[in-house]
């Protein structure tokens, strides 16, 4: 017998890969790809929102598994953060095509998901990785009046109340940029630190 959240949290992947009157089904369907729900512990303390599965992701169902999944494994270890202890997701659970930006259509009918795997996780720390998330989750945790570029807010950490108590949001610099710049390795591993 799973456990409670466990079982919830499979709910939820069942209705996503039912998904049809989503945008992004058909080309889920045609390219054989995976949706991509979420992967870690469903007691993490701490949970990471990324943007949209990329290809490796799609074709695999797990997500931050291909070139930007290796930098967000760098930047773990860098904190002593295991990824089995962790939470980690995505805001749109299905590959935009061509890794395009996820359109606010796609945003709000993935959005139910990612919320309500956050109120079955119930955890202490939110991380967002990019604008997108970071955008959404500060707009949904009533922070929007502290919204301001992620350059400015990128390793700050912000106190919310959310139904489940008070937690922190940390948002983070999505560890893809780190691929076009290598010089932003090292601010990434100092913004890090702020989960520990
Ligand atoms: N980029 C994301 O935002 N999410 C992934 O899962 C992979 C790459």
């Amino acid at each position: 017998m799973k456990d409670k959240k466990t079982q919830k949290l499979k709910q939820i992947r069942d209705e996503v890969w039912n998904l049809t009157n989503s945008p992004l089904y058909k080309y889920r369907k045609k390219n054989n790809h995976y949706p991509v729900i979420g992967e870690g512990s469903h007691f993490a303390k701490i949970v990471f929102i990324g943007e949209a599965p990329g290809r490796n992701e799609a074709l695999t169902g797990r997500p931050f598994c291909g070139a930007a999944g290796k930098i967000l494994d760098e930047l773990l270890e860098s904190v002593n953060i295991k990824r089995k202890d962790v939470y980690i997701t995505n805001i749109v659970k299905d590959q935009p095509p061509e890794n395009r930006d996820p359109t606010i259509e796609e945003i709000n009918i993935y959005s139910p998901f990612l919320i309500q795997q956050l109120e079955i996780i119930k955890p202490e720390i939110i991380a967002t990785l990019g604008r997108f998330s970071m955008e959404f989750i500060m707009k949904l945790y009533k922070l929007e009046d502290k919204l301001q570029q992620i350059s400015y807010l990128h390793g700050q950490t912000f106190e919310t109340k959310t139904s489940w108590g008070e937690i922190k949001i940390i948002p983070l610099y999505h560890p893809a940029a780190a691929l076009y710049n290598s010089n932003q390795l090292g601010i990434f591993k100092h913004d890090f630190k702020a989960l520990k």
